[in-house]
């Protein structure tokens, strides 16, 4: 376990260190607490609702990966059904900022990439970016999203993203977490990673460009984490699907150093491409990584 978890435990509750650290220690820790879990923490802390999850913040900030800032942001998600997701911020070196993924990014795509399709609350250890506020004003729900910071009351989104601009004014119906397929197929590609790949390029959200695309991370001990492309309205807070799969390798505990190799597919009869900044990454990272990659036809 990471040095920087052990230390959170240490800033958590009394009441809780020893029940979160035995999940912590659990091999399958994998950075969300189940509603049964939630039951177990507010059982033993006095704590409910927004405030455990802001008694657990510390967690969510020791997965940050800020080389270049040092600075750790933790955010926690919860699911319709209760689960919370975990998410902090990562940075990469030796490629441009834009490259950066924010803790809200990380959190929401965390739940994305297991499944959830609504979140109802946020909970962040500082102040939401107005990068990240234009984020989640593309998700499934937005418009019920709460959002709770240490020192405020709990507020809506909307009220932190006033007369907002949305997919609705580019009359985009799609909303980011929302089942989708785009029915691409893998039949002609053998390599299994790269159908991984495809299969998280099908759940994609890219309703701007059509550029929808999927990466399969695998590791050295043979995980794959996929990371399925998260457009945005206003394009710029788009989250890469390269980054999406590392915040899932990351959540998982993995360092990019287990990294073996990715697979990048996406669809190339679109108006943009992964391919270039998806290599540049990678190159950063460690240039011995292989990228496989699929070009689909939509
Ligand atoms: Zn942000």
């Amino acid at each position: 376990m990471r040095t920087a978890l052990i230390d959170a435990l240490t800033q958590l509750p009394d009441s809780l260190q020893s029940t979160v650290s035995e999940w912590l220690h659990a091999s399958a820790f994998d950075a969300t607490f189940t509603q049964a879990q939630v039951a177990d923490m507010e059982a033993a802390s006095g704590l409910s609702g927004a405030a455990l999850r802001l008694a657990l913040l510390p967690l969510a900030a020791a997965y940050a990966v800020t080389p270049i800032s040092r600075f750790n942001v933790g955010a926690i998600v919860r699911g319709e059904d209760g689960t919370l997701y975990l998410g902090a911020n990562i940075e990469l070196t030796g490629v441009q900022l834009g490259q950066t993924v924010h803790a809200e990014q990380a959190a929401i795509s965390h739940a994305w990439t297991k499944g959830a399709t609504r979140l109802t609350d946020i909970t962040i250890n500082y102040s939401p970016c107005g990068h990240c506020r234009q984020f989640m004003n593309e998700l499934n729900g937005a418009e019920d999203l709460v959002i709770q910071l240490p020192k405020s009351d709990a507020k809506s989104l909307h009220a932190y993203l006033p007369e907002a601009f949305g997919p609705a004014d580019l009359g985009i119906e799609a909303r980011l977490l929302a089942d989708q397929t785009q029915g691409l197929t893998a039949d002609d590609i053998d390599d299994p990673l790269l159908k991984q790949a495809v299969e998280a390029a099908n759940i994609s959200h890219a309703p701007y460009s059509g550029n929808y695309s999927g990466v399969a991370i695998e590791t050295s001990d043979g995980r794959v984490f996929k990371g399925m492309y998260a457009e945005n309205a206003a394009f710029n807070p788009s989250l890469p699907p390269l980054q999406v799969a590392l915040i899932a390798a990351n959540m998982a505990g993995y360092s990019w150093d287990k990294i073996a190799s990715v697979a990048l597919a996406e669809v190339v009869n679109s108006t943009v491409s992964h391919l270039a900044d998806t290599q540049a990454s990678l190159d950063a990272i460690n240039p011995d990584i292989p990228l496989l990659y699929a070009g689909l036809r939509a």
